[in-house]
């Protein structure tokens, strides 16, 4: 069976190639061609030899990711269905801000990390998606941009599933969104966000990548962490800030919280209290997010106890953002064009 091209890194695509006796520079020349030229055979690679371009179309594929539907909203936020060859489904989101256009990916086919409030995690994991479904996720939609002149600027890594369970692969495509002889999106247009995978925080703390890490943190107590996020179990509070203490040690660089703020399970003057201990001192800004309500248990915060929330921790010298919201309308919020789709909700 032949292999996705889209797959490789370079330094692993180089291998790959030295392996079936290419010269490994080819790399660079296949890269700019996928990605920069938008090639779609090795035919087309005119800078390529003749008796290489055969050799190689036989060895790799091209194929891409079917889009099996889609939505707008009215602010002009995208959500795509696409179709994995064995069937599956994942979403992916593309949202215009005046500083360009992001791609929020998925990483998994459903998630198992089990937070109550998330529509993920309805589904459990399937599989791990491959480095080229992540690939062909930014690649589609930068493919549709450029019709317009525009192109995928940015990458949040915080659709389905967690990135840290399926750590080598999204490393591999950070990797390629990032090089420079492909799309060469900047790191620091990069973000990934965790629920909080202790040791994997510390092995990405060793990375020369100098991307943004968000951490999915909600709770200011291990007492609530632990009810409604079962990962707290494994790495409660404390272990978690000694990575992210490790984490800006290694890497100098500010840490994201998120924090959706849930009507009366997290937004109380008491819980913003417990986050300003909990992050004082620490290079990093929270980000407070608008709940998706998933259920009916799970609420937004009203509108007052939000500012409040918000004012707390501006008087407490806490960096603080409230995040925009893009895409409610189309139910953007993680998972949940999915579920639509396999409940056979969806209307074409
Ligand atoms: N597993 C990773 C990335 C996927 S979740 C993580 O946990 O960070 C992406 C973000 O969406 C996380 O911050 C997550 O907590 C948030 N999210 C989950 N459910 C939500 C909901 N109902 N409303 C708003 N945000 C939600």
């Amino acid at each position: 069976m032949k292999k996705s091209i889209f797959a490789f890194s370079r330094e692993k695509l180089s291998q790959d190639l030295i392996n079936q006796d290419e010269k490994p520079f080819r790399s660079v020349q296949i890269f700019e061609w996928i990605y920069r030229k938008k090639a779609r055979s090795f035919l087309e690679m005119s800078n390529v030899a003749k008796k290489s371009q055969e050799k190689l179309e036989a060895l790799y594929s091209f194929d891409q990711l079917e889009v099996e539907t889609w939505q707008e909203s009215a602010d002009g936020t995208k959500k795509f269905l696409f179709r994995l060859a064995d069937g599956n489904f994942i979403e992916t989101v593309l949202m215009h801000f005046n500083y360009g256009d992001s791609v929020c990916i998925s990483t998994q086919v459903g998630c198992n990390m089990g937070c109550a409030f998330c529509a993920s995690g309805i589904n459990k994991r399937k599989r791990n998606l491959t480095v080229d479904e992540m690939v062909l996720q930014v690649l589609s939609i930068d493919e549709r941009l450029r019709e317009e002149n525009k192109r995928v600027s940015h990458i949040v890594i915080m659709g389905i599933g967690e990135p840290f369970d399926n750590y080598d692969n999204v490393i591999d495509f950070i990797q390629i969104m990032n090089d420079n002889k492909g799309l060469e999106i900047g790191a620091r247009h990069i973000t990934l966000s965790t629920c909080g995978i202790v040791p994997k925080i510390k092995e990405f703390a060793l990375l020369p990548l100098q991307i943004n890490l968000a951490i999915s943190l909600h709770f200011p107590t291990n007492e609530q962490r632990n009810k409604y996020m079962p990962i707290n179990h494994a790495y409660p509070l404390e272990e978690l800030f000694s990575a992210i203490r490790f984490y800006y040690e290694k890497t100098n660089r500010r840490i994201t919280f998120e924090y959706i703020l849930m009507d009366s399970i997290n937004d109380s003057l008491e819980d913003a209290g417990n986050l300003v201990k909990l992050v004082r001192g620490l290079n990093c800004y929270v980000n407070l997010i608008p709940m998706n309500s998933t259920k009916p248990e799970w609420r937004r915060s009203l509108q007052e106890k939000t500012d409040a929330f918000y004012d707390y921790l501006m008087k407490n010298n806490v960096s603080v953002t409230l995040r925009k919201e893009q895409g409610h309308d189309i139910d953007a919020a993680c998972g949940q064009l999915r579920i639509k789709r396999e409940t056979q909700k969806w209307q074409d």
